[in-house]
């Protein structure tokens, strides 16, 4: 499974990322996911609990950003966000002279640090 690799890909640098600041608690995982990406959403979702299981990140959460479709049309000369990866056409003037500038992103962004476990005193 296609998204099972890539959540474990993801628990991993997780994991490197929170030893390196001294073995903190990751709370969540903010992912840019674009729509040409490839990935289903709900899949990674679900993937991502099993790949966590029996890590440190066990419990955590990974929060998916969507990013749009954006081509820039070469006869608008602007760019344009596309409501569909089926129609692949400027939505303005229907060319399909279209670069791909956003959407293929699949990204960690940022990581969500509990800092409950860190300043507690037990
Ligand atoms: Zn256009």
């Amino acid at each position: 499974m296609h998204e099972l690799s890539i959540a474990l890909s993801i628990v991993e640098m997780a994991e490197g990322k929170a030893q390196e600041l001294g073995g903190v608690q990751i709370e969540a995982v903010h992912l840019k996911l674009g729509a040409l990406s490839g990935v289903v959403k709900d899949a990674l979702l679900f993937s991502y609990e099993l790949a966590c299981d029996g890590t440190p990140l066990a419990g955590s959460r990974l929060i998916i950003e969507d990013v749009p479709l954006v081509a820039y049309c070469s006869t608008c000369q602007a760019e344009r966000t596309l409501d569909s990866i089926q129609r692949f056409c400027c939505p303005v003037c229907e060319s399909s002279r279209l670069e791909i500038t956003q959407g293929k992103e699949l990204e960690v962004v940022a990581l969500e640090i509990n800092h409950e476990s860190t300043t507690a005193t037990g």
